[in-house]
């Protein structure tokens, strides 16, 4: 059979993460188009557990314990491994999730492996004659282009929340793979220190309410952070609010920001510029409440509160509150 489709997984804390879910679900299904087999990838200090969890969702995992995963970056130790077992049994594509660890494992593995990248992939179809094609969003958000590799072989990076993980039918069979001794940089990982955070990363997040210019100031984030708290959610940004220097980066949602899938994504003093919207799109409800009713997010969401923030944000809190039999925290 002609070079399979591999998915290569990220662990983190000891656990499969979801964006790998999602490498494998397109490497599943592109494999299925083309007739290929489909395989997954982990390499972890041990491999066991996220192998496990990562066969739910594609047919053969290979689990390669590599105890300096520890020591050393694991993005240096990850894509050693692939390559030295991508050498041996020649997959054809390479699926990867487009995080910052995946995007050093990409590179490297186009480097070592000699083969060539398509990035910023929202999907990948299959061309019986050209291969895989990929669908990215280039050029800020504003042009989507659809490529297709020169050669047989080649890596996609998956932009991450811009497919629904799917586990395939049947759990699939984790086998353990050794890539004997590889060379891997003598940079050593001394600490690991955890950004402080009290609420879910946005890319995680089941409900996000995110600000915008339209907030004004540091303190303007006040009436957003207390309605993502309420509704159990995360706080997300515009780039014109990170920009400002009004919140950290870690919030901003879009094209230079993050992807993220919410069921509710609450936005604040948005105008919903296409560089924004191409990060929250997928949310599955989109609530707007901005004070111009013809600002672009008005056409797409699903329901869009003309109003100023700082009446309607309030007004939401009050009501949830008291729905839910609770005052005011501010009286
Ligand atoms: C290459 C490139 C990459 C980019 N990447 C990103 C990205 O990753 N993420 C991103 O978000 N942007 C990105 N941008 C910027 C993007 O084009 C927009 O400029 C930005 O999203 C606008 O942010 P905003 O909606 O907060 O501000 P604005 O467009 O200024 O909108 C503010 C909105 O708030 C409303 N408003 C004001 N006051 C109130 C109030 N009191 N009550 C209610 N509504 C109010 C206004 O009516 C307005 O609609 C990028 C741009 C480029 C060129």
């Amino acid at each position: 059979m002609a070079g399979a489709v591999w998915a290569v997984g990220e662990v983190v804390d000891g656990a499969i993460t979801r964006m790998s879910t999602e490498v494998a679900t397109v490497a599943r299904r592109l494999a299925d188009a083309a007739g290929r087999d489909a395989t997954g990838v982990v390499v972890a200090g041990d491999p066991t557990g996220p192998s496990t969890e990562l066969a739910a969702y594609i047919p053969r995992v290979l689990a390669v314990a590599a105890a300096e995963a520890e020591r050393r970056p694991a993005a240096a130790v990850t894509a050693a491994h692939v390559a030295a077992l991508a050498r041996e049994a020649r997959p054809a594509w390479i699926v990867i999730g487009a995080t910052p660890d995946g995007r050093d494992v990409a590179g490297a593995l186009a480097v070592m492996l000699d083969i060539g990248v398509l990035a910023n992939a929202l999907d990948v179809a299959w061309d019986g004659a050209a291969g895989p094609v990929v669908e990215a969003s280039v050029l800020g958000g504003r042009v989507l282009s659809r490529s297709a590799f020169t050669a047989d072989r080649g890596i996609v990076l998956l932009t991450p929340n811009v497919i629904a993980a799917e586990p395939a039918p049947a759990a699939g069979v984790v086998e353990v793979a050794a890539s004997g001794a590889v060379d891997v940089t003598a940079v050593a990982v001394v600490d690991h220190v955890a950004a402080p955070a009290e609420q879910v990363p946005i890319e995680e997040a089941r409900v996000i309410v995110a600000g915008g210019r339209g907030v004004g100031s540091p303190e303007g984030f006040g009436i957003v952070a207390e309605l993502a708290e309420l509704l159990g959610g995360s706080v997300g940004a515009t780039r014109a609010a990170v920009d400002a220097g009004w919140i950290d980066y870690a919030h901003q949602v879009g094209q230079t920001g993050k992807s993220v899938r919410p069921a509710l994504y609450l936005a604040l003093g948005i105008s919903g510029a296409i560089q924004h919207r191409v990060g929250m799109q997928a949310a599955e409800t989109i609530v707007a409440v901005n004070r111009d009713p013809d600002a672009p997010l008005a056409e797409y969401a699903d329901l869009y509160a003309v109003g100023d923030l700082f009446e309607v944000g309030p007004a939401i809190v009050d009501e949830i509150r008291a729905r839910r039999g609770q005052g005011r925290s501010d009286g």
